[in-house]
């Protein structure tokens, strides 16, 4: 509420007005002389007369000082000056500035959109809806302490949002201080949303290891058990415990390497690395599963090297998940393709696409755009019995992340899956 200079009244300055109070006193000086020179005023009336209209000019001219001088005095009040206004409307976050009662002295365009019903020199417990602000705000002028409340805001789309009140020290017309109260309010939603995040994160990687671990710490009493004297019970129990011990060891693997990659994601790897040969390194190491799954696995790869700035050991584990995945979901296909294209600039940039094609069952288009969460599988028991973790594809979107690649994946059921991994190209040296 920074008030317009323009609008308070026009002060003359001192030499002015004294001028025109000279002319005033000049004229009625001439005038009572010449009444008293025609004989129709004694001098001593005059003088009195003459006193009277000096006061008349002078008088009201102090009063209107006093009355000016006020005026000033409001338009310099700190804390409704255009300073105090442009600080708040500076602030990055819904701000307003509120007088000891609650009224609103100032706000910003991000409270203005975020309460549209808040008004300069209205009350703002009329204007906000919350129950927590309103609480809140009554606490803060009844005490002037500060407060904080949380509230779910649920205009134009649900937000966790914070609101605090801090009680500000402003100077008063007159010397003394008084308190207004700062109510800022930040939007606490990202925040919530990496907790719940974490928190299920927790619950999901401990729910993975228990499970296992049950199964192991089941088989051990049965083996000191009723299975003790029985050597055929115990190969099978110490093969299914083998299987799990596995299953353990590759959640944590997965788990330490996903954390790894989240760890270095802001540093891309600056070391120019050929993909050819790591593709063939990984069919290499997956042909025995191949056979075991009676896939073909065709591999189209190009003679030159085909360089991208990467981490070989992450380009290793990226290609080792999505072709064992192929192998594994799209068994029933019985072929699966890798091939490596170089993707000119089109609409983006120009990109080297790696693709792996299964012809197996597919993925229905509702789960593809959640695969690449932690812990989401299509069918978890499916994925249970193939000694999958639900983190695969995580690692390869964070590994993609890293490389500033992507992951496109296109789906249709019964017609297999390509899973492509992108990988921006390496700008050629610039020529000397
Ligand atoms: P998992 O360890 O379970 O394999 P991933 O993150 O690698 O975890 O994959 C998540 C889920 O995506 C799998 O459980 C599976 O349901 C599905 N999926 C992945 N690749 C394929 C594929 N090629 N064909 C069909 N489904 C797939």
């Amino acid at each position: 509420m920074a008030v317009d200079a323009s609008s308070s009244p026009t002060v003359l300055p001192w030499s002015d007005r004294l001028r025109h109070s000279a002319i005033i006193l000049l004229v009625a000086a001439l005038a009572l002389a010449a009444v008293v020179v025609l004989g129709e005023l004694s001098a001593v009336r005059a003088i009195a007369v003459f006193i009277c209209i000096a006061a008349a000019a002078l008088v009201p001219w102090r009063l209107h000082d006093v009355a000016t001088s006020r005026d000033d005095v409001r338009r310099i009040n700190p804390v409704e000056s255009t300073a105090v206004a442009a600080i708040v409307a500076g602030m990055p976050d819904p701000a307003v500035l509120l007088d000891r009662a609650g009224r609103v002295i100032h706000l910003n365009a991000a409270a203005a959109e975020l309460a549209p019903a808040l008004r300069q020199n209205e009350l703002a417990q009329f204007a906000l809806r919350s129950p927590e602000i309103i609480t809140a705000l009554r606490e803060a002028i009844a005490t002037t302490e500060p407060r904080r409340a949380d509230y779910l805001d649920h205009v134009p789309i649900d937000r966790w949002m914070e609101l605090i009140i801090t009680p500000v020290p402003v100077p008063t017309l007159f010397g003394g201080t008084d308190k207004c109260m700062l109510m800022t309010f930040h939007d606490q939603t990202p925040l919530r949303r990496v907790e719940e995040m974490r928190a299920d994160f927790v619950a999901n990687a401990s729910h993975e290891l228990r499970t296992p671990l049950a199964a192991l710490s089941g088989f051990i009493d049965t083996l000191q058990g009723q299975a003790k004297d029985d050597p055929k019970a115990r190969e099978r129990f110490l093969g299914i415990m083998h299987a799990q011990a596995t299953r353990m060891a590759r959640l944590i693997d997965d788990l330490l390497s996903l954390s790894r990659v989240e760890l270095s994601a802001h540093v891309r790897p600056d070391t120019l690395v050929d993909l050819v040969p790591i593709i063939r390194q990984v069919a290499d190491g997956l042909e025995a599963l191949a056979r075991e799954r009676q896939v073909v696995v065709e591999i189209n790869l190009p003679d030159p090297p085909v360089m991208v700035a990467g981490d070989r050991e992450e380009l290793l584990r990226l290609f080792e998940n999505l072709i064992e995945n192929a192998l594994k979901y799209g068994a029933s296909g019985g072929k699966v393709i890798v091939s490596l294209v170089a993707v000119p600039a089109g609409e983006g940039a120009p990109e080297i696409r790696v693709l792996v094609r299964d012809f197996g069952p597919g993925i229905a288009p509702e789960h593809l755009p959640r695969l690449t969460e932690r812990f989401y599988r299509v069918d978890v028991g499916d994925s249970r019995s193939q000694g999958g973790t639900g983190l695969g594809l995580s690692l390869v979107k964070h590994i993609l992340n890293r490389h500033r690649g992507r992951l496109l994946i296109e789906s249709m059921p019964n017609q297999g899956a390509t899973f492509t991994a992108c990988f921006p190209q390496v700008k050629p040296p610039a020529a000397v």
